[in-house]
């Protein structure tokens, strides 16, 4: 069996693949949204009990290989991923999509996390399209000489910016839906996170279509693990492993 660990679109893939290929795959969601996109093959919801809890789900259930395919800013599952493995002696591979990078032009303001990004706030834009995610908010609590326009998937917990609205949406999203959003809420400011991929990356060029600054928050750093960018070469890999944990 491959363990997927999940929660992004590439994760969703690569589970259709292995399923299609005739895989035993299990893919693993954290259990923070609501009514996830399913993948296909199996699906188990919620978190092992850190590193520990992780390494005795793998031995238990013999599991040929993991494919750590989550979110560049999911950290603590990508650190307990490569402790679990290294544990178990189960090999381990990380899918993770490119970052974005800035064109000729662009106007990004590259920060460290979110504290720093919330700082940098007052002095690029008065009127801001927050777009990194319901649990970093309480970073931006405490901008109050700013206007929010917070979008996230789930509804978020407090604190929040004094001044905000909230927009509950998925993407994958158009440049149209983008301009639209940014004309019709007059934003001066994108802020985002450097999540990298197509699904979200239309923000972006709308704000470059319209001089906007952006703030964009750097990845955190990973374990040092084999990585691969695209969904074909886990793909390849994971087979390879699968067949040779079978024969
Ligand atoms: P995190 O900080 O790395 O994880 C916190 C805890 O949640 C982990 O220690 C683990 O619990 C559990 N967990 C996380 N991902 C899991 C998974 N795929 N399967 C089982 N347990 C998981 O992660 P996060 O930033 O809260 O993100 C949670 C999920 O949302 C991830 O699957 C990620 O791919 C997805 N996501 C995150 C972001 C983001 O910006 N952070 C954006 C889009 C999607 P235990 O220690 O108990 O195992």
């Amino acid at each position: 069996m491959i363990l997927v660990l999940g929660g992004t679109a590439e994760a969703r893939e690569l589970a259709g693949a292995l399923d299609a290929a005739g895989v035993h795959v299990t893919s693993s969601l954290a259990g923070r949204v609501s009514r996830p996109r399913l993948p296909a093959g199996t699906v188990r919801i919620g978190g092992f009990g850190g590193p520990d809890g992780l390494a005795r789900w793998l031995s238990e259930r013999g599991v040929a290989a993991v494919v750590d395919a989550t979110h560049p800013f999911a950290e603590r599952i990508s650190d307990s991923a490569a402790a679990a493995c290294r544990r178990a002696g189960v090999p381990l591979l990380r899918l993770q999509r490119p970052g974005w990078s800035e064109r000729p032009g662009d106007e990004w303001h590259w920060v460290q996390d979110l504290d720093e990004a919330a700082a940098a706030i007052p002095a690029l834009g008065e009127r801001v399209l927050l777009t990194t995610g319901r649990q970093g908010l309480p970073a931006f609590a405490g901008v109050d000489d700013a206007w929010f326009l917070v979008r996230c998937v789930e509804a978020p917990e407090p604190p929040l910016p004094p001044r905000h609205e909230l927009l509950l949406d998925r993407g994958p999203y158009t440049i149209d839906g983008e301009l639209a959003l940014v004309d019709e809420h007059r934003v001066e400011l994108l802020v985002t996170k450097d999540s990298g991929g197509t699904h979200t990356e239309a923000k972006l060029e709308a704000a470059r279509r319209r001089g906007l600054p952006v703030i964009v928050v750097r990845r955190p750093p990973r374990p040092d693990v084999a990585c691969v960018s695209n969904v074909e070469d886990a793909l390849v890999w994971a087979l390879s492993h699968e067949h040779a944990h079978a024969g």
